[in-house]
């Protein structure tokens, strides 16, 4: 079998790597030379919507998956009439536009954060007495890792706050004073059955994901698969979803859902039975999915911006290194390393030193 993957990234690459003991070959589109998945699959490089392009990718694969939910929709559109996508083309739809996404959540009974969608600072100003104070200001499409949000604490914020998105469209929401931010992983087959990775706790630093700790038996687990489950059922969704959740007291709140395989759960690819790559390739291929027990104690820790001496990083044994042959620059995504130990006492101690390393 072969599949083709929308973007040719990080993720891409650890598709390929995963897919390969499959007996699985991968085909990537990707605009840039030099990306990150040419060590591990075929390119082919050029516009996203270059429709010659994606019919020659079309012809080449028997399925094709993403990496990345900014992929224009129009790609996916003309693909899907010629090969099978996974996922499909509505949750990408949704998944693009915040405000799509909460009112999905809203109709499935998912608690989200009181929101609105608006249009102009008057629209925002009116919006302020539904949503309350304070609020978060964000675009409806294209953000990630924090960008394109304002907080807002004060009529006066408003305006700036509005000038900054440059008139845009965009959700204003309530600010959740969450106690932690948590992911679930789930994993939709083509027949309907559903696995979820136990529940994993996410620590952001200047939006950008540094920290995951597997969380096995926790309290918020039951409530967090009932939410993917709806949300995979109504999309009649095949492969892996992240959806991000806020906890503040004993509430539960979704932000967002990621429709693809997602840095929350780079843990699983030592620290789980079956990792998430191997899983999304299953389901987007039409086989049985496998198990996401957690194999002891498990996390992952992001390396950005730098990449430190491989050494330094493997000197401790319960640490495995994940590079993804990228070049160091400030605040980009290079490479993570996953801790599993069997005693959670050395798991901490790992994390410990690990974390002290990278300055994290
Ligand atoms: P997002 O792009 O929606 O994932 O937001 C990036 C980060 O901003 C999240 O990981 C949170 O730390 C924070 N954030 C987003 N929305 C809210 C909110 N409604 N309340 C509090 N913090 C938020």
């Amino acid at each position: 079998m072969k599949v083709g993957v929308l973007g040719g990234g990080q993720l891409a690459r650890m598709l390929a790597l995963a897919g390969y003991p499959l007996g699985q070959d991968f085909s990537v589109l990707d605009p840039g030379h030099g990306a990150c998945s040419a060590a591990v699959a075929e390119q082919l490089h050029g516009d996203y919507v270059d429709q010659n392009l994606l019919t020659k990718l079309a012809e080449q694969v028997d399925v094709v998956t993403y990496e990345f939910e900014n992929v224009p929709a129009a790609a996916v559109e003309f693909l899907a009439d010629k090969v099978p996508v996974y996922p499909p083309q509505q949750a990408l739809a949704i998944a693009q536009d915040r405000f799509k996404e909460k009112t999905l959540f809203a109709e499935l009974d998912i608690a989200t954060p009181a929101f609105a969608a608006v249009n102009s600072l008057e629209e925002l100003q009116q919006a302020m007495s539904q949503v309350g104070w304070p609020a978060v200001l964000k675009t409806r499409s294209e953000g990630y890792d924090g960008k394109g949000q304002a907080v807002l604490r004060q009529p006066e914020d408003l305006a700036p706050a509005w000038q900054m998105l440059a008139g845009v469209a965009a959700i204003v929401e309530a600010f959740v004073p969450f106690e932690r931010e948590v992911s679930i992983l789930a994993v939709r087959s083509t027949t309907g059955e559903i696995v979820c990775y136990p529940l994993t706790e996410n620590t952001h630093r200047d939006g950008i994901l540094c920290l995951s700790i597997a969380r096995p038996d926790d309290a918020m687990q039951a409530k967090a698969v009932e939410y993917a489950e709806r949300l995979l059922d109504k999309l009649d969704y095949v492969g892996v979803l992240a959806l991000e959740l806020f906890q503040a007291g004993d509430d539960l709140l979704a932000n967002e859902f990621a429709p693809r395989v997602h840095n929350s759960g780079h843990w699983t690819q030592d620290g789980a039975v079956t990792c998430q790559f191997e899983n999304h390739l299953r389901a987007i291929s039409g086989l049985p999915l496998g198990a996401t027990d957690v194999i002891g104690h498990a996390a992952m820790v992001n390396l950005i911006g730098a990449i430190p001496a491989s050494e330094a990083v493997l000197v401790n044994r319960h640490a495995h290194l994940h590079l993804y042959g990228k070049t160091e620059r400030p605040g980009r995504k290079v490479g993570h390393v996953n801790l599993c130990a069997q005693s959670e006492q050395d798991m901490d101690a790992g994390l410990k030193l690990l974390l002290e390393l990278l300055d994290a």
